[in-house]
């Protein structure tokens, strides 16, 4: 079997096989050299009978078997099943990712037992392993930039402290993290993470990582990398679990839907990929909160910035969706030129519009709803008395879009739960009147000694940081 390999969603048809990567440089690389985005080449196919052998499969088992074909013979299948079991060890649930039933045809899907309680670990703690086995057979060393809204960069950071040949540069916008997300990054004492709170928006931050791999000089001389959610490798570890899901509900004989909180709109882009493996899956719900870029871009087909406002779920407090990028490519036909320029164009005028029939395409797939703060709140608070479960504001988000799509799916619908009600206790307090507690392994998280830089949003304050840093 030949490997697969990964093409950029900017690369000009008729230059994209001549410029694709392996696995290994993909992993590696984070973003394309032409800003875009990694995508496979071809989708590796899993039949019902495929799917069918995945009953029963532990959670690390079925991992092996979805990602394999994306990994190729970059690693060998032992030591793929060592970094995997390794990864998932790091969970606090027998099951790695518990499937609840919540109510007649809903179930949660909790993907928050990991180290920082939030889903981003499941891609994360595989990612970390994955860059560590890579640059240690290749006898390299990599610094990995990132930006984030909270849980992304407290899952970097559990992901690469303490790794040989990793250094980690993570951005949040200041004041606009939780406290519990904020000690998890920051009390993070290893000498190879570096935390920066830069004074402005995620997006901000967000911005000035993409600028910073845009100087292509500065981003070979400190062989810079990214974790973020545009990483191939994180969505492909993000995929194995809507199989996971769907397996326990009985497919491929029957099918199911998702409701999936998001903002990047990388956990959901996941579950699109599984789709194009086999996947029979009905409906994917795309939950937003007040920042509703993607809501409004499924309901009438036109992607329209506007200001970022915080909001009690601030993981999705996002206005530029950069995983939307790979679907925005299958929908233009995989043309990457075409691509690129309605890119390039949404990032002078702030918006684009795709056509009828695009619109309708993209609807086959997905529905989207959204929910301001108030709104959130009497999510948590109907389901705590409903069912005695104690959800999240991502997660209630995602409650409120499967209830609100029902007339989109007759299918049981699995919601993603993406955080540990703990990792936003003042939310959780302020809708249900109960504060939910840290588990037991993290109770003394908010006492522990900090280590973080503020820094303006200025790029050149940002690159000679990095460079004094790194010496
Ligand atoms: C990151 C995050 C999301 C959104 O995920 P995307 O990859 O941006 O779609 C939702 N909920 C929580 C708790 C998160 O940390």
């Amino acid at each position: 079997m030949t490997d697969l390999k990964y093409i950029s969603t900017r690369a000009a048809k008729d230059s994209a096989a001549a410029s694709a990567l392996g696995f290994e440089d993909v992993l590696l690389a984070g973003l394309a050299r032409d800003g875009g985005l990694y995508v496979p080449e071809t989708w590796p196919q899993f039949s019902a009978d495929d799917i069918r052998a995945m009953q029963g499969l532990d959670y690390p088992a079925l991992a092996l078997r979805v990602m394999t074909p994306f990994v190729g013979s970059a690693i060998p299948a032992d030591d793929l099943k060592g970094l995997i079991d390794a990864a998932y060890a790091s969970f606090d649930a027998p099951d790695v990712l518990p499937l609840k039933k919540l109510n007649d045809g809903e179930y949660l899907l909790e993907l928050f037992h990991g180290p920082t309680l939030a889903f981003k670990d499941v891609a994360m703690q595989i990612l970390g392993r994955l860059f560590d086995y890579v640059l240690s057979k290749r006898g390299e060393r990599v610094t990995i930039v990132g930006a984030t809204s909270g849980d992304t960069g407290s899952a970097a950071i559990e992901a690469c402290r303490d790794k040989d040949a990793i250094d980690i540069f993570m951005l949040h916008p200041v004041g606009r993290v939780s406290p519990v997300q904020e000690a998890q990054m920051t009390t993070v004492m290893a000498d190879n993470v570096h935390n920066l709170a830069i004074e402005g928006t995620f997006d901000d931050c967000q911005d000035r990582v993409k600028d910073l791999f845009n100087d292509q000089a500065f981003r070979d001389k400190f062989h810079m990398s990214a974790v973020n959610s545009i990483n191939w490798a994180r969505v492909m570890a993000q995929i194995v679990y809507y199989f996971w899901a769907a397996v326990k509900l009985g497919a491929p004989d029957n099918k199911v839907a998702f409701s999936v909180p998001t903002g990047n709109f990388g956990n959901v882009f996941a579950g699109y990929a599984a789709m194009q493996m086999g996947l029979p899956v009905d409906k994917l719900i795309v939950g937003s909160n007040s920042n509703d870029i993607l809501a409004r871009f499924f309901a009438s087909g036109s992607m329209e910035m506007t200001e970022v406002v915080p909001t009690v779920s601030p993981s999705m407090d996002i206005q530029i969706s950069s995983n939307f990028e790979r679907l925005l490519f299958d929908l233009l036909g995989r043309d990457g030129a075409a691509c690129a320029e309605v890119l390039t164009g949404f990032r002078k005028s702030g918006k684009f519009a795709v056509t009828e029939a695009q619109l309708a395409q993209a609807r086959k797939v997905f529905a989207g709803a959204r929910f301001d703060d108030a709104e959130t709140k009497a999510i948590i608070k109907t389901v705590l008395a409903e069912t005695g479960e104690l959800i999240d504001p991502h997660t209630a988000v995602g409650v409120g879009a499967a209830r609100a799509c029902k007339s989109e799916t007759t299918a049981p619908c699995v919601i993603l739960a993406t955080a540990h009600p703990a990792k936003f206790p003042d939310a959780v307090e302020d809708a249900s009147g109960q504060r939910p507690a840290l588990p037991a392994r993290m109770a003394d998280l908010l006492d522990r000694p900090k280590r973080c830089q503020t820094l303006a949003n200025n790029l050149e304050q940002l690159k000679k940081y990095i460079e004094t840093t790194l010496g």
